[in-house]
């Protein structure tokens, strides 16, 4: 490892101003993917700023739905009722997340922003755009088999590996965030950005910028979701695909359909189109097999990563069918 300064954060203004003094100074919260990274230096920062000390843990309810404070564990959200009531998707999209011990450190903040497991990504002795820009991507004719078929670029075909961020977007989660020039609030679909030709930057956030909290707003689709995860090992494994749905019914049609994907595009991703296709649809398993079929529309797989797009069909239709028979 190289060596690092470290400074426990006393409060969100120094920490939001000593990140924004150098451009080698990063966060750490629950450091389960931190750790790895300057590990394997991946990454070696000047300097550590440890968000821990600062008061965002608490998980809310507030006028429209619930607040869960950037420092929140995961485990501590799976164990909230009224997020398991509320807002089924999030707690499955946890649960179905690395191992409970994994939980009991990892923060809500930090899973967002974990970085993509993309093999050459985290080994420094091989050419990778994201870890080292202008350097090449070996994943493209690679080892490309957990790589994204959706939303890559010629320089970079990571795929986004969280899967809470999957099951907030398609709850349309908001997104609290703290930088220099104050306070502002973002749809959680507008955290993350394709690599396009700067596959080094993931997020839109702001040099200094932490968040805060996620918010998400009580609705009647949000209560009848689902998330599920296909993945090579039953647990302690990332995605290789998976669905986030949420429907809202109105006298046995589908008023609104909500699903994002994961494990297969290089962003927490929203299947509008297939959304589209089950607006004011009367509900039927028949329908779900056909506009499952459009989920991997616009897909561009690899010579080993192909198979993605037949298993996110079955997510979704899966998933939806799950959705459907609590109608
Ligand atoms: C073996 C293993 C299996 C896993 N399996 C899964 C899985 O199946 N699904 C899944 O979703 N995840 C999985 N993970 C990833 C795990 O969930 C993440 O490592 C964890 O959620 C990161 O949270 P953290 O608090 O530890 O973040 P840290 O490691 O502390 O930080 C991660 C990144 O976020 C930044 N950061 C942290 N908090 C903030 C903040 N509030 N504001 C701004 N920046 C911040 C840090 O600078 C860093 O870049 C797995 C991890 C391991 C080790
Ligand atoms: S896909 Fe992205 S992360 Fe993987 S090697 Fe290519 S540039 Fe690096």
């Amino acid at each position: 490892m190289v060596p690092f300064a470290y400074l426990a954060a006393p409060n969100l203004r120094s920490a939001i101003s000593r990140a924004t003094r150098s451009s080698r100074a990063e966060f750490i919260a629950g450091g389960t993917d931190m750790l790895q990274l300057l590990q394997e230096r991946v990454r070696a920062p000047e300097e550590l700023i440890d968000l821990n000390g600062l008061p965002l843990s608490d998980i809310e309810i507030t006028a429209d739905g619930i607040r869960i404070g950037a420092l929140a564990r995961m485990a501590q959200v799976v164990s909230d009722s009224r997020v398991r009531e509320q807002f089924p998707a999030v707690t499955q999209a946890l649960l179905a997340s690395a191992s409970p011990q994994i939980r009991n450190m990892a923060s809500v903040g930090g899973n967002l922003l974990q970085r993509t497991r993309c093999l050459y990504f985290r080994d420094v002795a091989t050419p990778c755009n994201k870890r080292e820009p202008g350097s090449g991507c070996s994943a493209l004719d690679g080892e490309n088999r957990l790589n994204a078929i959706l939303g890559g670029s010629s320089q970079c075909i990571a795929a986004y590996p969280g899967d809470l961020a999957i099951a907030l977007l398609a709850l349309d989660a908001k997104v609290e965030i703290a930088g220099q020039s104050g306070q502002r609030v973002i749809p959680l679909d507008e955290l993350h950005r394709l690599p396009d030709d700067a596959p080094h930057v993931d997020t839109t956030l702001r040099p200094g910028d932490i968040i805060t909290a996620v918010s998400i707003s009580t609705s009647d689709f949000a209560r009848r979701s689902c998330f599920l995860k296909i993945r090579d090992r039953a647990s302690f494994e990332w995605a290789l695909a998976s669905a986030a749905v949420a429907l809202s019914m109105d006298h046995g049609k589908i008023r609104h359909a909500r699903i994002a994907v994961g494990g297969v595009a290089t962003k927490p991703w929203r299947l509008r189109h297939v959304e589209q296709a089950l607006t004011d649809r009367e509900l039927h398993a028949d329908l779900f097999r056909r506009v499952a079929a459009l989920a991997a529309d616009g897909a561009q797989p690899r010579t080993q990563n192909g198979f993605k797009a037949e298993l996110l069909k079955r997510v979704v239709e899966r998933a939806l069918r799950q959705v459907g028979e609590t109608a």
